[in-house]
């Protein structure tokens, strides 16, 4: 059903990403000549990543790279097997990874990769093939030291591990800092798997906390039922929110009494889908965006929020946990209708942070406990979430705008500070 409010006011993403950094470089009164060596992607890679199917047949698919920045360290971003993936979508991520690796002041620039595939139609030995022979295809490119890759949609530790697992073969030994979101048996990160959930989770409590709203008893709305959302939900569900609704791209569920988080959880990991849970009334997927509630968190994909459905949209915080679900357009909406967006390069950046915890601990072979990784990114999130509330309070700008005002100028200081290359 989303597929539909998606489809009649699809904004193409890599156009809103150049849209808010014209806003943010415009109120920073950013000088001309750094704009221009910030803006665009430093590098684009396109591959065809040829796979033999379980058939014995070939299939090719379409595959990118984007690095968008190196400025304040290596590259840095996801990965995502889609059937929307586009040259495009990946430009847009690639840009909003070098915003939030600044905006939560960790050492990397912005990078995406993606394949346009549908996982969900391909067999472990199919998937297993093309994570390969995609990461072969990109292998120029990625490395500890230069370009790190991560989990986003529809891939997983066990792709990461593939990814790592080639890379190393490639250079006759184990290379961990590849890849991060790999298994916690093959140099992964405790509390990585929780990590971009979790960190919005906390960004959400610092708006409640601002905002004077008790997160007991607040109706929560989850839109994407994924590592992100169903994990943030679960953090909602124990500090005793009410997480009223859920839905994944098969269903959205309702039960205003509240749904039971652990139980849906479960029943997901077994079906496969949110289909079929007891106690829950089936809703349409666009009605789950428009209820009231005092928590919405789109954790889907983009496009969600949209100037046709802003209007409707009744939550009092919008989370974005998910990268760009809100166009411009709604932006300016929902901050007119007073509603307080906690924007997705501050919202989601937990993912990233604790990906950076993870390639430190890489680096340096030396692993820390899960309490430890739990509380730095609770401080990083929180100090991140504190100096965008600053400048949105001091400067009369909306959550979106302030945030890309603190990633799009630490860049830029640091290209100052770097120089031009003659
Ligand atoms: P995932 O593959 O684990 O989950 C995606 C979820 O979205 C699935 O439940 C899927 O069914 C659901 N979905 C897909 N289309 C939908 C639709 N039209 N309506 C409702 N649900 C739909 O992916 P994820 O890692 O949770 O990523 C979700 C979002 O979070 C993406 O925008 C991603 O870029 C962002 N994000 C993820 C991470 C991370 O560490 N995984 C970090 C930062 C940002």
């Amino acid at each position: 059903m989303l597929a539909t409010v998606t489809q009649t006011s699809f904004k193409n993403p890599y156009e809103v990403a150049l849209e808010n950094f014209d806003l943010a470089a415009n109120a920073l009164d950013l000088d001309e000549n750094i704009r221009a060596m910030i803006k665009c992607p430093e590098r684009i890679l396109q591959v065809s990543v040829p796979v033999r199917m379980d058939t014995g047949k070939i299939v090719r698919f379409e595959g990118y790279r984007v690095q968008h920045s190196t400025t304040r360290g290596p590259a840095k971003g996801g990965i995502r097997f889609h059937p929307n993936v586009t040259l495009d979508e990946v430009k847009a991520l690639a840009t909003w990874m070098t915003w939030k690796c600044a905006v939560v002041n960790i050492p990397f620039g912005g990078a995406k990769g993606g394949v346009t595939c549908n996982p969900k139609r391909m067999s472990m030995g199919e998937l297993e093939r093309l994570s390969r022979r995609y990461a072969t295809s990109i292998l120029p490119l990625i490395g500890p030291e230069k370009d790190i890759p991560a989990p986003d949609v529809y891939t997983t530790p066990q792709i990461m591990a593939w990814i790592m697992d080639t890379f190393s073969m490639n250079k006759g030994y184990p290379v961990m800092g590849v890849v991060t979101g790999k298994p916690i048996s093959l140099g992964g990160s405790l509390g990585r798997h929780e990590a971009t959930g979790r960190g919005c989770y906390y960004t959400v409590l610092s708006s409640c906390q601002h905002l004077g709203i008790p997160v007991k008893g607040a109706r929560v709305a989850v839109q994407g039922f994924g590592n992100a959302g169903s994990i943030a939900a679960n953090l909602f569900h124990a500090a005793e929110a009410v997480v009223i609704a859920a839905s994944d791209s098969t269903v959205a569920i309702y039960n205003r009494a509240g749904l039971d988080i652990p139980k849906l959880i479960a029943h997901k990991e077994r079906t496969g889908s949110l289909r079929g849970f007891p106690d829950a009334e089936v809703i349409p997927a666009e009605a789950l965006l428009l209820l009231d509630c005092e928590i919405l968190v789109p954790a889907a994909l983009e496009n969600a929020i949209t100037e046709e459905n802003a209007h409707s949209v009744r939550a009092r915080i919008v989370a974005e946990a998910a990268n760009g679900p809100v166009t411009p357009e709604a932006d300016r909406i929902l901050d007119q209708k007073g509603v307080f967006l906690i924007p997705d390069i501050l919202c989601n950046a937990g993912g990233v942070t604790v990906s950076y915890f993870e390639w430190v601990q890489d680096e340096n072979h030396l692993f820390w406990d899960e309490q430890d990784v739990n509380s730095r990114l609770e401080r990083v999130m929180v100090r991140a979430f504190n100096d965008v509330l600053k400048i949105h309070l001091d400067r009369k700008v909306s959550m979106r705008l302030a945030a890309n005002m603190l990633g799009v100028s630490r860049v830029a200081e640091a290209n100052r500070i770097r120089g031009l290359y003659p």
